[in-house]
């Protein structure tokens, strides 16, 4: 049996790994601190990395990616960016989305990221105009054997009673076309409870998972996580529910974010935290302290329930920045939320994973061989470098390798550096 052989590196504790993968079954075949190479193994070198479940990304938008250059976010803030990219709308074309939504699914996957899940907007004012070119790229990722890709329909909020049935047909079409989960934005909705019943409902009858941006907002009035908890705790949905920001539970008190944060557990509601767009959204005009925009990410871990993180948007109207890099994701939940590494790496790993249905990856003989080796000492160390050299495993296949080499003068190699 040929394999891939990842050998010279170190698991996240610093200790000496190496790791077999088979190609065949996509799955880890050994792990041990040393394997012999066998004749038909392509082996790679991974001295100086270190091994990591691969990461996930919970929570993107393939769509709106990489669009900052064209479309300027004048305010700066949640309502500025839903502004600016719906007045986008009537000159985006299917092939401008392709192209942008690949190059970003690129960018993730070269960083280490082997599943993606992205919202897709579906309105009145675009159609399936992004459905499309977002769902063949899907097809294309998992044929090229690069990344698992799931798509869900972000369908927009009716402006007017008589937009509301052709956004139910639309949304039945997107979901016709290839949409893997059912979304939708509550807290900007006229009635975000009945918003979210009405998604809540629909993917019960389909039978496909939920994902709602949930109360995007630090406004602590507007807290209807509760409300997706109680529906899905109370019907026993068990398609995989998910809750996206959800960054007004970050304002509750402590009793109330222990609270929603055990209902969460209980229920099983995976809650997805996207540290770069709340700090670059939320927050804006507060001079004096402003709140660092996220949910109640330690009261979520305390009570056990799923915490996952992502990058949500990169370099477009609703941030402006972000490397479509876990690493990245990972380092703000360490300075912005206050997770350990080892907790960071998770959420944006495992517990990415899980919110998408996803199993589990650990580094040993029988765990799906999605792994990310990259440089660096420790996993604290790689975090904190953030470095691009990295060899990236999906399905047990390298599908990506980046090498980095870094000189002081006079020209000394300096490898620790790259
Ligand atoms: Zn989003």
């Amino acid at each position: 049996m040929s394999g891939l052989l990842l050998h010279g590196g170190m698991g996240p504790d610093g200790r000496r790994l190496d790791l077999r993968t088979d190609p065949a079954t996509g799955v880890i075949a050994a792990a041990a601190p040393a394997l012999d190479a066998r004749p038909d193994d392509e082996a790679i070198d991974c001295t100086g990395l270190v091994l990591l479940p691969a990461p996930a990304e919970p929570h993107a938008h393939l769509d709106k990616a990489l669009s900052s250059e064209v479309v300027a976010n004048e305010t700066g803030d949640l309502p500025g960016a839903v502004r600016a990219w719906h007045a986008h709308w009537p000159t985006l074309t299917e092939d401008d989305i392709a192209a942008r939504a690949r190059r970003a699914a690129e960018e993730l996957i070269a960083h280490g990221t082997t599943a993606i899940r992205s919202h897709v907007d579906v309105g009145p004012g675009i159609g399936l105009t992004a459905v499309r070119p977002v769902v063949a790229l899907r097809d294309e990722l998992r044929a090229q054997g690069l990344a698992d890709l799931q798509v869900v329909a972000l369908v927009s909020n009716p402006q007017t009673p008589q937009e509301e049935a052709p956004l139910r047909r639309l949304r039945a079409e997107a979901m016709e076309l290839g949409c893997d989960v059912v979304g939708g934005c509550p807290h900007l909705h006229h009635d975000p409870i009945a918003c979210t019943r009405d998604a809540f409902a629909y993917a019960e009858s389909i039978g496909r998972p939920i994902d709602l941006h949930t109360d995007e907002t630090l406004n602590p009035e507007a807290l209807y996580l509760p409300e997706l908890v109680r529906l899905v705790a109370e019907s026993g949905f068990a398609h995989g529910a998910t809750a996206s920001h959800c960054c007004s539970l970050g304002v509750q008190s402590a009793a109330i974010q222990a609270e929603v944060a055990r209902a969460c557990a209980a229920a099983g509601v995976a809650v997805v935290t996207l540290p770069q767009t709340n700090l670059f959204l939320q927050s804006r005009g507060i001079v004096t302290a402003p709140p660092r925009g996220l949910t109640a990410v330690r009261a979520l871990l305390d009570a056990g329930a799923v915490v996952a993180a992502g990058a949500d948007n990169v370099r477009d109207p609703f941030n402006g920045v972000g490397r479509s890099d876990a690493l990245e994701t990972a380092s703000l939940l360490i300075v912005a939320a206050h997770l350990s590494p080892a907790e960071a790496w998770h959420a944006v790993s495992n517990g990415a994973r899980r919110a998408m249905g996803l199993p589990e990856v650990t580094l040993r003989a029988g765990a799906p061989a999605e792994v990310l080796a990259v440089r660096g000492l420790s996993l604290a160390d790689a975090i904190a470098r953030g470095s691009e050299h990295r060899v990236v495993v999906h399905a047990g296949r390298c599908v990506s390798r980046t090498e980095v080499a870094s000189s002081l003068l006079p020209l000394i190699p300096v490898p620790v550096l790259s």
